[in-house]
């Protein structure tokens, strides 16, 4: 019976281990994040969400490029504490690199600032590229994407839709959207339909949540 028992727990212990997607090589690169900036992130969210917080339960991942030509240059811009309009600098919790390398900029709980009424909720991932307005992701950075939506949705199974940048008002349909300031609203064509059309054809079987590309 007892034997049963063991034999039991060491199929169960191979089957589930056998089933969680590895952690993709991500390479640590942080923003140094003050308590100034949380201050800031605080601020931002009393403002804009009607609640003080600086760290999220991701429900969401947005999408986004850069429209830079570099990882370094998206880094430079997330740096400072403080953005031009005299809130929470913008940022991200991670940028994929051109050739498919993944860097983690924020913790992933840490709340960052990418996507006006989605920031209470989402992960942002930025992609290097898309200059101009050119779709011209790469083949490696769909496959870094792929892996890491994988890895974030099972590591907080509270995520449940994935969308573009550009797809910020389809996706007020999922209910995450929210913001409290008036016209507060930019137009964004990031990452592409194209692009997401591909996340959607490879991630929408592990039960994510899209919006038509
Ligand atoms: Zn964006």
């Amino acid at each position: 019976m007892l034997k049963k028992f063991f034999l039991a727990v060491v199929l169960q212990i191979l089957f589930v281990s056998s089933n969680v997607t590895a952690e993709p090589n991500i390479v640590e690169m942080p923003l140094p994040f003050s308590d100034y900036r949380d201050e800031l992130t605080r601020q931002y969210t009393m403002n804009h969400y009607g609640f003080s917080t600086s760290t999220i339960d991701p429900r969401a991942v947005v999408v986004h490029w850069t429209a830079g030509s570099t990882w370094e240059s998206a880094y430079n811009i997330f740096y400072d504490d403080l953005l031009w309009d005299g809130e929470v600098n913008v940022s991200s919790q991670f940028i994929v690199d051109r050739d498919g390398t993944i860097y983690r900029l924020m913790p992933e709980t840490k709340l960052a600032r990418h996507a006006i009424g989605y920031n209470w909720c989402a992960i942002g991932i930025e992609n290097v590229g898309g200059v101009n307005g050119v779709e011209d992701l790469t083949a490696e950075q769909l496959q870094a994407n792929i892996e890491l939506i994988r890895y974030l949705h099972e590591k907080y199974p509270t995520i449940e839709y994935v969308f573009g940048h550009y797809q910020q008002v389809e996706a007020r349909a999922s209910g995450l959207y929210i913001e409290l300031v008036p016209d507060y609203f930019a137009g964004k064509p990031d990452p592409g339909p194209i692009f997401m059309q591909a996340l959607q054809d490879e991630l929408s079987a592990d039960g994510l949540k899209f919006f038509p590309a």
